[in-house]
C-alpha cells in the first residue's frame, strides 16, 4: 500500500456530519468504523461527541 492511498478521504455527497465524528482530531485520518472507536494510525481514542 502506497502512503498515497492511506491519505484518502471518503467521497463528498452524504451528510457530512456522519463521518466527521471518525476523522481523528489528532492526526486526521478517518476512521473506518462509526465512533466510539480507536485511531488506527495514532491510538487517539473518538468518541461520539454526542454525550455532554
Ligand atoms: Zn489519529
Amino acid at each position: 500500500m502506497t502512503p498515497e492511498e492511506r491519505e484518502q478521504v471518503p467521497d463528498e455527497g452524504g451528510d457530512p456530519a456522519c463521518w466527521l465524528a471518525r476523522v481523528c482530531p489528532e492526526c486526521g485520518l478517518v476512521a473506518d468504523v462509526d465512533p466510539p472507536t480507536v485511531c488506527q494510525r495514532c491510538g487517539t481514542r473518538l468518541e461520539t461527541g454526542d454525550q455532554g
